[in-house]
């Protein structure tokens, strides 16, 4: 999962300036990479902190065979502790997030559909994507998914086969309604309360 963010201030001057940067459920992690794309910018609009120094203006060397510490002048901002940076941006693409999310989803929308992919590492985070588009919205995916997921099987019949033979274990196998429990019913019948979504490892099932 990534997005491409792009530098506003240099798309309105027609240069492509932007980068990739990797889907995270960490907001600031996302924002961090940002600024670092915001002042590489050639069109610059606001000053903001130094990363390097911190906005101390300053650096500090240490060194290891004196143990001696010397401070010295912040190369990054020639000590006056701000850069040069762009300030507006936007996601001009994105790959592996789900396709209801539009084109502007923000990064909290970003951070918490990773989240919860990671949350269900068991799946890829592609067939997440799926299931979310599939409920319409992450908020309803992210309920059925904790509450409502009863896993992915590779037909709806070996799920309700093995529901069926879970409720009849407890039973008389010499009973009638053993011996005679019609699972193609059973089965059709279970169909009708649950969802069921396609993704590529098979059918991902949910409770109603
Ligand atoms: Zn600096």
């Amino acid at each position: 999962m990534r997005l491409y963010v792009a530098c506003l201030a240099s798309y309105n001057n027609g240069v492509l300036h932007g980068r990739w940067i990797d889907a995270s459920s960490d907001v600031d992690e996302m924002q961090e990479e940002i600024a670092a794309m915001l002042r590489e910018s050639r069109f610059p609009n606001v000053s903001v902190k130094c990363p390097h120094c911190e906005g101390t203006g300053k650096v500090t060397f240490h060194n290891s065979e004196t143990g001696a510490i010397r401070e010295d002048t912040c190369f990054e901002c020639a000590g006056a502790g701000k850069v040069a940076s762009a300030e507006e941006w936007a996601i001009h693409d994105s790959e592996g997030l789900p396709r209801c999310f539009g084109e502007y989803p923000g990064l909290e929308k970003i951070a918490a559909f990773v989240e919860l992919a990671e949350e269900f590492d068991h799946l890829d985070a592609e067939d997440v994507a799926t299931i979310v588009d599939h409920f319409g919205g992450l908020e309803y995916a992210e309920t059925e998914m904790r509450d409502h997921f009863a896993g992915v099987y590779d037909s709806f019949r070996s799920y309700a086969d093995e529901i069926a033979d879970e409720a009849l274990a407890g039973l008389d196998p010499e009973s009638i309604a053993v011996r005679y429990f019609d699972y193609e019913s059973y089965a059709r019948d279970l169909k009708h309360d649950m969802t069921i979504v396609e993704i590529s490892t098979g059918l991902a099932l949910f409770w109603p």
